[in-house]
């Protein structure tokens, strides 16, 4: 029998998901089908129980469900505690379990391009995106983790909150100092909106991350170059890489990512 999954989102029509879950199907032999739904915005709850009441046995929850993917879970993992978000749902015998993809996926995107032990780190924002990767980014013992955020208090409050981050402060706090990554995890390129960051953020050598993807040079991209920074980078491939491991927990199966990122990127070419 085939097996249902799904992202669910609100909007959705935007989303990759399905064409990359199909590739990884394709390339691994698995008999599946990935749909696109959209839940209304004040149900997600209902839909996502009718959705597994109905056979389905998987699914990815993006934006602005993962906070209420979190709540609808039975059992959590240990990274979906630590983010407070979940972007991967499925049933075992004892229920729903969610995790969170997000920061495995950033951290193996990262790592095609900078080794991050040892590493200055700063990761912009303190939403979603961005609590999702702390754990990941600990985890490959970087030399700083500072958090920095255009509402400080966050950056503060998520600093206390998980032991082993160096600190957590307001974007003006960063004048004079330099970093060897810099992760964009605001939604301000988004909004093609510029952030309000001081000069020379940039050590010699250093990667601009932006989580954001699908619309070419993303304005922090821009920003970040004209700052020195030696490479920029969009975020298309942590989608890629937090897809393959929801596939990894749902099938079994690891897929290989570097064909399915290259043919995604060449269709939005
Ligand atoms: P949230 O809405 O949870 O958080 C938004 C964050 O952006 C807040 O920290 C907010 O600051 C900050 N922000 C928004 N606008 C501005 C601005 N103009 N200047 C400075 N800061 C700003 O969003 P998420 O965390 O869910 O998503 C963030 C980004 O990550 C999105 O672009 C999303 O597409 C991307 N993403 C990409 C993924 C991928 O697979 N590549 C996966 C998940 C997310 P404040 O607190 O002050 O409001």
């Amino acid at each position: 029998m085939t097996a249902q999954y799904a992202v669910i989102g609100h909007p959705v029509a935007h989303s990759k998901s399905p064409i990359i879950h199909a590739a990884f199907a394709a390339q691994t032999g698995q008999r599946i089908r990935y749909d696109k739904l959209e839940a209304p915005l004040e149900g997600f709850i209902d839909f996502v129980a009718q959705f597994f009441a109905m056979g389905g046995e998987g699914c990815n929850v993006t934006v602005p469900f993962k906070e209420q993917a979190f709540a609808f879970a039975n059992q959590l993992t240990e990274r979906a505690r630590q983010a407070g978000a979940v972007n991967t749902l499925w049933l075992d015998d004892d229920g729903v379990v969610g995790d969170n993809t997000d920061g495995v996926g950033l951290c193996r995107d990262l790592t095609r391009h900078i080794n991050l032990a040892g590493k200055r780190i700063l990761l912009l924002g303190a939403g979603g995106a961005a609590r999702g990767a702390i754990g990941a980014l600990l985890a490959e013992q970087p030399a700083q983790l500072t958090i920095a955020n255009r509402s400080a208090d966050k950056a503060i409050t998520l600093a206390a909150n998980f032991g082993g981050v160096s600190e957590g402060c307001g974007l003006p706090d960063l004048t004079g100092r330099s970093f060897d990554l810099v992760i964009n995890a605001t939604s301000a390129s988004l909004a093609q909106a510029q952030l309000a960051l001081p000069s020379g953020l940039f050590a010699p050598g250093a990667l601009a991350y932006d989580m954001m993807y699908g619309q070419g040079d993303t304005p922090f991209m821009q920003q970040a170059r004209a700052d020195g920074a030696a490479q920029a980078v969009d975020g298309l491939g942590m989608l890629v890489e937090q897809a393959a491991e929801a596939f990894r927990l749902w099938r079994g199966v690891q897929p290989d990512t570097a064909p399915v990122l290259a043919e995604l990127r060449a269709s939005l070419a």
